[in-house]
C-alpha cells in the first residue's frame, strides 16, 4: 500500500508556490516555481526534463518528471497541473492547489512499482491558451507516443458547504446537481468515458466522504467552451483519452483570477482528499 497524502506536505508546497507566477509580470516568481517543481521531482527520483515553450520572444519551461514503468509496453499515463498564473493573481487555487496535489501524489507513488510509465507534468503557460500542454500533446501525436490517458488537475482547493454556493455553465440543468460547492468534478468526453468513470469510482471508493461528480460530454466537447479551459483540451483535440479534475473554478470560487486567490481561502483537507483519490486510482490502474 502506498503512503497517503499529508496535509502538512501540501501546505509546505503551497507556501513555496503561492504568489503571482506570470511570464510578463512576475517572471522571477514563475522561474522559482519551475525550479521548485523540478527540485521536488528530482528528490523523488523521477527523470526530470524541462521543455521550453515560447511566447512573444520569451521562454517558460514545462517541467516533466517520469516514473518509468516495469512493463515492456512503452505506453505512458500523464498526470498534469499548470503552474503559471494570470497577471495580478497569486494563484493559490489556480493552480498552486493542483501543483501541490501533483507533488504529493508523486511522493505517495514513489515507492510503488508501476507496470506502466507515469509522467508528472507541470505545464507552462496554460493561462495563455494551454501552450505547454498543446505543445506536448502535438509532439506525442507526431511521434506516435502511446498515451494511455491524461488527467489535468485544475483547481482543487476551494470548497463551500453553504447552500447556493455552487453555480453551473448554461448547458447544465442546476436542478440535477448539488447547490453546495463541496464536491470534486471529473469532466471527460466520449473518448475518455472509461477513464472518467474509472477515476470517479476510484476516488469515491478511496475517500467515501468526498463527493465526486462525473460528467461525460459528447465528441470533443466543442460545444462546451466552459469545460475546455485547461490542459486536457489539447489532448481531447488530438483524440487522446483525457479528463479534467476540478473544484469547478469560477462556478464556485469568487476569487478566480483575482488578487484575492490566496492561501487562506483554500481547504487543505479538500486538496488532500482529492489527492488521495487520484493516487489510489493511479496505483491500481497502472500496476
Ligand atoms: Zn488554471
Amino acid at each position: 500500500m502506498a503512503p497517503v497524502p499529508e496535509k502538512s506536505r501540501i501546505e509546505k508546497h503551497l507556501r513555496a508556490l503561492v504568489g503571482e507566477r506570470n511570464l510578463f509580470t512576475a517572471p522571477q516568481q514563475l522561474k522559482r516555481a519551475e525550479d521548485y517543481i523540478a527540485r521536488q521531482f528530482s528528490a523523488l527520483g523521477l527523470r526530470v526534463e524541462r521543455e521550453p515553450v515560447a511566447l512573444d520572444g520569451q521562454i517558460s519551461n514545462s517541467v516533466l518528471g517520469l516514473q518509468p514503468g516495469t512493463a515492456p509496453a512503452p505506453d505512458l499515463f500523464i498526470l498534469a497541473a499548470h503552474y503559471d498564473t494570470v497577471a495580478g493573481s497569486p494563484g493559490a487555487d489556480d493552480n498552486a492547489s493542483a501543483v501541490a496535489a501533483l507533488l504529493e501524489i508523486a511522493r505517495c507513488l514513489e515507492t510503488v512499482s508501476l507496470s506502466h510509465s507515469l509522467l508528472f507534468a507541470g505545464f507552462a503557460l496554460e493561462e495563455y491558451g494551454m501552450l505547454g500542454s498543446a505543445q506536448y500533446a502535438l509532439a506525442a501525436k507526431k511521434n506516435s507516443r502511446p498515451v494511455r490517458g491524461m488527467i489535468s488537475l485544475e483547481m482543487l482547493g476551494f470548497r463551500s458547504h453553504e447552500p447556493g454556493s455552487q453555480s453551473y455553465p448554461a448547458f447544465i440543468d442546476p436542478a440535477q446537481y448539488p447547490d453546495r460547492g463541496d464536491f470534486i468534478a471529473v469532466v471527460g468526453n466520449e473518448v475518455s468515458r472509461h477513464l472518467t468513470s474509472g477515476l470517479s469510482a476510484a476516488m469515491r471508493g478511496s475517500v467515501p466522504t468526498l463527493p465526486v461528480i462525473d460528467l461525460v460530454l459528447p465528441g470533443r466537447a466543442e460545444q462546451f467552451p466552459d469545460v475546455r479551459r485547461s490542459d486536457h483540451a489539447p489532448f481531447w483535440d488530438l483524440g487522446f483519452s483525457a479528463v479534467m479534475v476540478t473544484d469547478t473554478a469560477n462556478f464556485r470560487n469568487p476569487n478566480y483570477h483575482q488578487p484575492t486567490d490566496v492561501l487562506e481561502t483554500l481547504d487543505l483537507d479538500f486538496i488532500r482528499d482529492a489527492a488521495q483519490g487520484i493516487a489510489s486510482y493511479l496505483e491500481h490502474e497502472l500496476c
